[in-house]
């Protein structure tokens, strides 16, 4: 079971080397064939366990290979085809660097934005164009309420560190944030929501914000 096997794509496989992962982690072994087979996931997955990976795989893969309506261009909106949300300007910058690295000469764009830092230098990142927004929810809020992001074009969505998100009082900004992207016209959307820990609060964000989906732990 190693990463040469699974086809990714040319482009990411080959970044997958570049980075020196041959084997994939637990989490990285079921959540990615899961996620190839466009099944919404919830999954089980700490810091360290190369949850990162889990989900930047599958979404840069489908939007390399994927076929996507056009979207607007020339307007001061941007439409990207996937959302990160992560709780922590420190974790956004992470997911962001992982990400970009993943993503070289695959022709997909990742950009970052989080709260605590000047908007105006995310804003001139964004407006070159964005596949792959990499947010912490109170920043993408306030970008939506700009009217600079639209996310109407969302088609994977990824909450990490959903339990953290949580225990910084998030809840609201995420529900604001995914009602967007459930408004008319709704396309497919894939979604995967990681977690430490599974309370109650969890389950039912994930019963609101899954469908039909697969629960991992390992
Ligand atoms: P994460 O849990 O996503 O923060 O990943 C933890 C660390 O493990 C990061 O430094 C990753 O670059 C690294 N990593 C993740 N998956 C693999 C893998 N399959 N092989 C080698 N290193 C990995």
């Amino acid at each position: 079971n190693i990463f040469a096997e699974i086809d990714l794509g040319e482009a990411l496989n080959l970044n997958i080397r570049r980075c020196k992962y041959v084997k994939p982690t637990p989490v990285q072994r079921h959540a990615i064939p899961i996620s190839l087979g466009g099944r919404d996931l919830m999954a089980c997955a700490q810091t360290g366990s190369g949850k990162t990976a889990a989900f930047c795989f599958p979404i840069i893969s489908g939007i390399m290979r994927g076929h996507f309506p056009q979207r607007p261009r020339g307007v001061r909106t941007v439409f990207p085809l996937a959302l990160i949300l992560s709780p922590t300007r420190e974790l956004s910058m992470q997911i962001h660097d992982e990400a970009r690295k993943f993503s070289y000469q695959t022709g997909v764009r990742v950009v970052v934005a989080y709260g605590g830092a000047p908007i105006n230098q995310q804003l001139r990142e964004l407006e070159r164009g964005v596949d792959i927004l990499v947010a912490t929810p109170g920043r993408l809020v306030d970008l939506l309420e700009r009217a600079k992001v639209s996310l109407q074009m969302i088609r994977y969505l990824a909450l990490d560190e959903a339990d953290r998100m949580l225990d910084m009082g998030f809840e609201p900004q995420i529900r604001k944030i995914v009602e967007q992207m459930d408004m008319p016209p709704r396309g497919e959307r894939q979604t995967m929501l990681f977690s430490a820990t599974f309370p109650k609060e969890i389950q039912r964000l994930a019963s609101d914000f899954l469908s039909n989906y697969i629960f991992l732990t390992v």
